[in-house]
């Protein structure tokens, strides 16, 4: 396999770039404007297209010898088609379906036996999900969720009492609930005491190799950093590991997928969510790790080896250069003043506009230590930098 085509052109889809010259394969990604990041590294003849559009699929498909997903939001139905005339997908169509509505997926879970938080699916008559939400003792604080397309924090609403949940609902219920009454569920609030993640690859053959487990620091709903590896037990470093390959082998997958974690504070670990691609959490792995999880990814689908995903060094911590107001500057003054940092590693995606909570960027700091106190001191420091009137 030496052509990949991939679904969606943004940061991820760029992120694939160094490691498909070192594999020598060619990249051709289908994606809305020839603005977006991974237009650049991609061949020449990339399609331009919003990403669910299958028909542009069909077009990538003929120049492509596997198609694969830095993007989730596609048309599943419509690609299907496709399939059964033998385009092939990697991951397959039936290893995403489970996962694309946030209700489907907690319920594969579940059913797999794998451990999620309480949850239950808003209805049309929101009203007797309400009661529901007393009867199955989900109780308040409860978290609201955009069944679809939701990323990065947008759609998850953390909600007080049954007011908040009202009014948010009521918002609601006139532009969405009417038309798409199933877009949206509710689950239990995990008072979590650390949120982690975990990388894991597929390989045709069905070996299953897993990177380690990093630790994810949330505001707002947003991942701001990550730290690598992260301090837990090994108890709970082989229960995820566990989970990783148990839900990978079910769905029969190939290539990485990503995966988030409550860590509560008696121990247990529960799935917050599964991503059926590269993940933000495993950025660390480009600069800390033998292998990237984005040269895993494509090992994996081009049916090469799987990679070693052993770290480098005792440890790093990803910080996450999120937009903090609209405007079309580089920032270049501050991206070299991040870089002076001792063994900083700065990714620019190249983005031409700044809007806050985008993606703009991301750095990797490696340690010479495992210490996560030595890694939030560095992660305050790259924010002092970045953001405005932050203190460090
Ligand atoms: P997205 O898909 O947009 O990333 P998530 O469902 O992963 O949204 O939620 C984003 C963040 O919101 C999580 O990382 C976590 O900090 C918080 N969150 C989500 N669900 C819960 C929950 N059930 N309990 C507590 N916090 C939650």
């Amino acid at each position: 396999m030496k052509r990949v085509g991939v679904i969606g052109g943004g940061q991820l889809a760029w992120m694939m770039a160094d490691a498909a010259k070192k594999l020598g394969v060619e990249l051709v990604v289908q994606t809305p404007s020839p603005n977006d990041p991974a237009v650049s590294i991609s061949a020449k003849d990339n399609v331009f297209a919003a990403i669910d559009d299958a028909n542009a699929t069909a077009e990538l498909a003929k120049k492509s010898d596997v198609i694969t997903f830095e993007n989730e939001f596609v048309d599943i139905e419509a690609l299907s088609k496709l399939a059964e005339q033998g385009v092939c997908f990697r991951p397959r169509l039936e290893a995403l379906a489970p996962l694309l509505d946030k209700y489907h997926q907690r319920c594969y879970l579940r059913d797999l036996g794998l451990p999620v938080p309480r949850f239950v699916a808003i209805e049309q008559d929101w009203n007797t999900t309400a009661e529901v939400i007393f009867a199955s003792e989900i109780g308040f604080p409860t978290v609201l969720k955009a069944r679809r397309h939701g990323y990065d924090g947008q759609g998850t609403f953390i909600i007080k009492d049954i007011e908040s949940l009202k009014q948010k609902l009521e918002v609601y219920s006139t532009k969405e609930l009417e038309t798409q009454p199933n877009s949206f569920l509710l689950e239990e609030f995990i008072p979590f005491e650390r949120e982690l993640a975990v990388i894991a690859a597929r390989y045709v053959s069905g070996e299953v190799c897993t990177f380690p487990v990093v630790e994810t620091q949330q505001e707002e709903q947003v991942c701001r950093r990550a730290i690598a590896p992260a301090c837990v037990s090994s108890q709970v470093a082989v229960e995820i590991d566990k989970i990783a390959r148990t839900l990978l082998n079910s769905l029969d997958a190939v290539g990485v997928f990503g995966i988030e974690f409550f860590l509560t504070p008696d121990g247990k670990v529960l799935v917050n969510e599964v991503a059926p691609r590269t993940h933000n959490s495993g950025h660390f792995s480009i600069d800390a790790c033998e292998t990237s999880q984005f040269e895993q990814h494509l090992r994996a689908v081009c049916g090469m080896q799987l990679g070693n995903t052993t770290m480098i060094c005792p440890g790093a911590v990803m910080v996450n250069l999120l937009g903090y107001e609209i405007s079309e500057s580089d920032y270049i003054t501050k991206r070299q003043q991040i870089e002076q940092i001792p063994q900083a590693h700065v990714h620019w995606y190249g983005k031409t506009e700044s809007r806050p909570g985008r993606k703009l960027g991301h750095v990797t700091v490696l340690l010479d230590t495992q210490s996560r106190d030595q890694a939030i001191v560095i992660a305050r420091s790259i924010e002092s930098i970045w953001y405005p009137h932050q203190a460090c």
